[in-house]
This record gives C-alpha cells, structure tokens and sequence, in this order.
C-alpha cells in the first residue's frame, strides 16, 4: 500500500487529494495536511470589505470533505520537508511518503514595501480571509470620514485581477454611499499598460479598461515603483507622493515558508521547478499544483511584475499530478500526462463593480491564437454563479468536475 501526502486544503490542494482517492481506490493511503482547516473560496473575498459577502459565506470545513471521500485529514502545519529521506514534518509528527504533492499556495509578502499591508503597515489586503474583514472596518471608517484613495498592487505583484476588482467594487460601493464625489481615486500598479495582468494584456482589454477609468474618473499611475508607505502618503521612487486616506495594495507572493526552509526543494523564491506533468524537475515522486508551481514569466516589464496563477490553473494542475501519481503508483508505464502551464485556457469573470468582464483565451500565457475581453451584456452573473458551483462541488468532493 502506497501513501499519497498532499499538503494544502484550498483549490489544489482539496482537488489533488480527492482525485488522487478516486482514481486510487481503496487499496492505497491518501493523506490531506492542512495548516488551516477551512476551504474559503477566496475570489469572493473581494466583496467582503463592501458586505457583499460575509467570510462565513464563502468558507467550507475540509474534513468532512475529505472524510466523505475516504481522504484522511490532518489539521496541521508542514514545517519541513526531507526529499531524501522522504520525510514530512509537522507541528504534529512526521509522516513518510510514497509520493507527495505540494499545494501550499503563498508566503504573502507584506515585507517587500515598508509599510505595506494591515499587520504591522498602513494599506489594506483582500487575501487572506482576516485582511478582507478588517479592510470591512476600514471602508466603513472611510465612510463616515473620506479622503483620498489609492487602489492597486506594488511592484513584484501577481494578482492583478483581484486589485482590479477590489478598485470597481470600492469605485461602486463608495457611490452607493454618496461619497465618491468628495473623493479622488488612484489606481496604481506596476503593469505597463492597463489591462495587462501579467499576462501581456488581451484584445480589447486596454481600450476597455482605459474607458472605465475615464468614466469613472480613476487616476491611473503605471510602472508604479513604491519606496515606502506612510500613514496618509505613499512615497514613489521617482519622488512622487501620492497621499491617502484609505489604501488597498496587493503585494508581491513568493512560494510557501515551508518550501523556502526545505532546501533543494523550492527556487530562490520557493515555487517548485515542475515539467509539464508537474512533477518535480529533481524528485520523481514529489509533484506541486496550483500557486506552488514556479511558473516564470514569459515578458519584461520596466517595473517587476508575475504571472497570475488564478483557480482554473490550480484546479488543472492538481488534476494532472494527481493523475499522474495514480499512474506512478499503478504501474501504468507510459509517458506522463503533461499541460503546460501557459497553455492552459483563460478563463476568468471580472467583476467590475456590478458589471462584469469575461476574459476568454485558449491559452493562458503568450502564443494564443484566441484571446478576448468582453463586457457582459447580461449583467453580473457569471462570478455568483461560479462561486455557488464551486462550493457545491467542493462541500459534495466532486473535484473531478470542471
Ligand atoms: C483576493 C484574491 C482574489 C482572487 N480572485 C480570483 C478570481 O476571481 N478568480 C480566480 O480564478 N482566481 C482568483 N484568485 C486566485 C485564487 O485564489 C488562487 O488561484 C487559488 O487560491 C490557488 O489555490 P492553491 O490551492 O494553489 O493555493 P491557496 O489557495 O493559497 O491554498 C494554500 C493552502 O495550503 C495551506 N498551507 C500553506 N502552507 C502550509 C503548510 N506549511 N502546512 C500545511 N498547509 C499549508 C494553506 O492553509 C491553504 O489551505 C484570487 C486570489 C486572491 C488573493
């Protein structure tokens, strides 16, 4: 009997370890460690600051999930991992393994500006459920008491889609609360042009989002380098001050603390080097998905930008090396199953504020023969649709679903 350890209970995590049992059966061990033991579906994090959604909404417990399934779950933190002796140490034992999957998602890296994020800086955050409450304590505070805004994401940032949403929902919300005219709102971000992403933009993407901000009076500063944050006032490298009275600024990610204190595992910045099977490039029988891979960025831009890695990918790549470890573990010789990263299709709803963006492009990354932005005609359905899906399958472990 072979053990399977999957570390991580989000998107790739939940996804890898239940298609790893489905397509394993009973005859073999799949053990699910999670240093958290919620799911949240984050992309709905972005509403939370506006009462859209409540964190308790959007957060399903892991281990039923996983019980149902026949996964076994262990609340706990990895805090180390040997590739030699095949070894996972947590805050409550150490486990050995046949084969491992790292799903451990990011180090957000709020150290990378001085004084950026809510813990110890002065700007707000929507990645983790905590930050998105307390930036629902910081809209309300602005409420009563509005000032400049300054929305966006710093240099070395990835998740560009969430800052653009987070700018159309505040830009909506602080109309409904009749205080966007006392107001001016900046969006600042390290892309070259509007509507990049860091993927190098898409057919009508800049035009679009170039007429948002017109129409929405949105100030855009590009190739934004920040020095450091103040209260009240950004300092930019060119020394430019923009000030403020409310802040919400995406950071730079960087791979788990766990990969970056397990040497030989991680880059220098802790992704997991993968081919296009997802499995590790040194360590046959280690594989990653979602967040976790090391997924270099295929452009140069002036000011320091990454790639999204956003739910499809991680849904996709946990699939294909949860596949892959079933094939290892059954024998079935033959080439691995490979879907490189950047061919992955795009598929994603942006919500812009009540109205929605739906960007649609038979690769992720540069070659695509096929890439589109397009406004939805029919409202804002698609991401309340999406997110009420993928609970549902997530809470029923139907994680072989699209
Ligand atoms: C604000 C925001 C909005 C977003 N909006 C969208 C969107 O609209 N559409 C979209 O497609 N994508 C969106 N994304 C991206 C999406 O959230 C990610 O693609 C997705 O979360 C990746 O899943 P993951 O499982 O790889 O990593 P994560 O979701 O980060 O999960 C990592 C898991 O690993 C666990 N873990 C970490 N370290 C350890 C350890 N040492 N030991 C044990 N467990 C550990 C964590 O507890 C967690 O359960 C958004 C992201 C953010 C931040």
């Amino acid at each position: 009997m072979a053990r399977v350890i999957v570390i991580g209970g989000s998107f790739a995590g939940i996804t890898s370890a239940l298609e790893a049992r489905r397509r394993l059966g009973k005859d073999h061990e799949v053990l699910l460690i999670s240093k958290t033991d919620k799911f949240t579906f984050i992309p709905s994090l972005i509403w939370v600051p506006f009462g859209r959604r409540k964190v308790s909404d959007v957060t399903l417990p892991v281990e039923p999930i996983a019980a149902k399934k026949g996964v076994k779950f262990l609340h706990a933190e990895a805090t180390q991992i040997d590739p030699e002796k095949k070894v996972v140490t947590t805050t409550k034992g150490d486990f050995n393994y046949d084969y491992l999957l790292i799903a451990t998602g990011v180090d957000i890296r709020f150290d990378a500006v001085e004084g950026l994020g809510p813990d110890s800086g002065h700007t707000q955050s929507v990645c983790t459920p905590s930050h998105a409450e307390h930036a629902r304590e910081a809209f309300e505070k602005f409420v009563k008491d509005p000032g400049p805004v300054v929305i966006g994401a710093v240099q070395g940032a990835s998740c560009m889609g969430a800052a653009y949403e987070f700018l159309f929902n505040f830009e909506y919300y602080a109309r409904k609360q009749g205080v966007r005219k006392k107001v001016d709102v900046t969006w600042l971000s390290p892309e070259p042009f509007l509507g990049h992403f860091g993927i190098s933009g898409m057919l009508g993407g800049s035009t679009m989002l170039k007429g948002f901000m017109k129409v929405l009076r949105i100030n855009p500063v590009l190739n934004a380098d920040v020095e450091k944050i103040e209260p009240g006032q950004i300092k930019m490298k060119d020394g430019k001050v923009l000030p403020y009275k409310f802040a919400m600024l995406i950071p730079p990610f960087w791979g788990a603390k766990v990969i970056q204190n397990s040497p030989g595992l991680g880059d220098e910045k802790g992704f997991i080097p993968t081919t296009d099977s997802y499995q590790h490039k040194k360590y046959p029988n280690i594989f990653a998905a979602g967040l976790a891979v090391q997924v270099p960025a295929p452009f140069k831009t002036k000011v320091a930008m990454g790639v999204p890695k956003t739910g499809y990918p991680a849904d996709e790549t946990a699939k294909v090396a949860a596949r892959n470890i079933a094939a290892l573990i059954k024998g079935q010789g033959g080439r691995l199953h490979e879907k490189a990263f950047g061919k992955i299709p795009g598929l994603c709803m942006l919500d812009a504020g009540r109205k929605e963006v739906l960007i649609i492009s038979n690769h992720l990354l540069k070659p695509r023969q096929f890439a589109i932005m397009l406004p939805n005609p029919f409202g804002d359905p698609s991401k309340w649709v999406f997110e009420k899906y993928f609970l549902w399958k997530t809470r029923n472990g139907m994680s072989y679903l699209p």
